[in-house]
């Protein structure tokens, strides 16, 4: 990092910053201008910047080098970050298209849970999606079936051959979920739960983080840095939409500069999620193809047998044959999408 200090800065202040640098284990560099002095700290990558210094006599500015975010930034890991699973999917890089579909939630009939399985699979989904534990806004809607979802989604995977991906609510849940799972989802509301990250942090199935309703970027990525400070590298970057002012025609506010904007920074793999990002099915296709085109590694799309009868988020969730039809759409649309290496 860069300190530049005040032009009335005394040499006393000067010297006590660059003492307080070394003992922080910075190797310090001064130059001394005409008019300012700026002092060159070099720390090795887990340095921390202490906040404290700017308030230090004399200090004017400070101007942080690195990314807080050391493990996810691409400064420390130029290359994509591709996320292998079992069965030789891939999320990430220049890996096809990687998508999640299924209910909202895991529901008690397991047949529904199958004719969607089914029905995402032959459509060239590589992922079922559904919640088992559901964090609801309202304690009075459906929380999902815990285990009995699991079990579920297991069977499913069975059948179909589909990779697994469902919400872990709490860390004491992380052993269940991840018995079952084959990706841990860390829901929007959870990603600035700090235990849940470190708990995901040190198994070893890859991790979906959302984001949160109110994260900004630079908050996103630190939480995915909690994630990987444990020892998991596996993570991928959901944007699932942002709150905002205006409610009134969406959910949320799908952010999807947020794709290219993290690439650029990141090294991870980025999912986009139109259903929650938007909260409404006739905008589930034109922000999944828009995804694709700026470069989104993966897509999370709601999608039920019969939407109308869903017991969570059917608004916002696709039927089978309009599953279908989009998977073709995106297709054609892949070969056109923004790469890395050209942002
Ligand atoms: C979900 O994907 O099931 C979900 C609850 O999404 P979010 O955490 O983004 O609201
Ligand atoms: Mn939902």
């Amino acid at each position: 990092m860069i300190i530049v200090m005040e032009p009335n800065a005394t040499e006393e202040n000067i010297q006590t910053m660059d003492r307080l640098l070394q003992e922080q284990g910075y190797q310090t560099i001064l130059n001394r201008g005409d008019v300012l002095t700026v002092i060159a700290a070099i720390g090795d990558k887990n340095t921390v910047v202490p906040k404290s210094l700017s308030a230090m006599p004399g200090v004017k500015e400070i101007v942080p080098i690195q990314d807080p975010y050391k493990r996810a930034s691409r400064i420390t890991h130029p290359e994509d970050t591709v996320i292998e699973f079992q069965n030789g999917v891939k999320l990430g890089g220049n890996s096809p298209l990687c998508v999640m579909a299924g209910p909202c939630s895991v529901e008690e009939d397991i047949e529904s849970l199958l004719i969607v399985a089914r029905g995402v699979k032959e459509a060239g989904a590589t992922f079922l999606r559904g919640g088992a534990f559901k964090p609801r806004t309202s304690p009075y809607d459906f929380q999902g079936l815990g285990e009995e979802g699991l079990k579920r989604l297991a069977q499913a995977r069975e059948e179909t051959g589909l990779l697994v991906v469902t919400e872990v609510l709490d860390s004491q849940d992380v052993d269940l979920v991840a018995r079952y799972a084959d990706m841990l989802q860390i829901g929007a509301r959870n990603m600035q739960n700090y235990k849940l990250l470190n708990a995901v942090g040190q198994q070893n199935k890859p991790v979906l983080l959302k984001r949160g309703l109110s994260a900004t970027i630079k908050e996103f990525l630190l939480a995915a840095e909690y994630i990987m400070v444990q020892g998991n590298p596996n993570v991928a970057l959901c944007e699932r939409g942002i709150r905002s002012f205006d409610t009134g025609f969406t959910r949320n506010v799908l952010d999807l500069a947020a794709v290219p904007v993290i690439q650029k920074r990141c090294h991870l793999p980025v999912v986009v999620d139109p259903s929650h990002g938007t909260g409404h099915r006739y905008l589930v296709a034109p922000m999944a193809k828009a995804a694709t085109v700026c470069g989104a590694n993966g897509l999370m799309i709601e999608v039920h047998p019969d939407p109308d009868r869903a017991w969570s988020d059917g608004q916002q969730t696709l039927t089978i044959p309009a599953f279908q039809a989009l998977m073709t759409e995106l297709d054609a649309l892949y070969k056109f999408r923004v790469t890395s290496d050209q942002l």
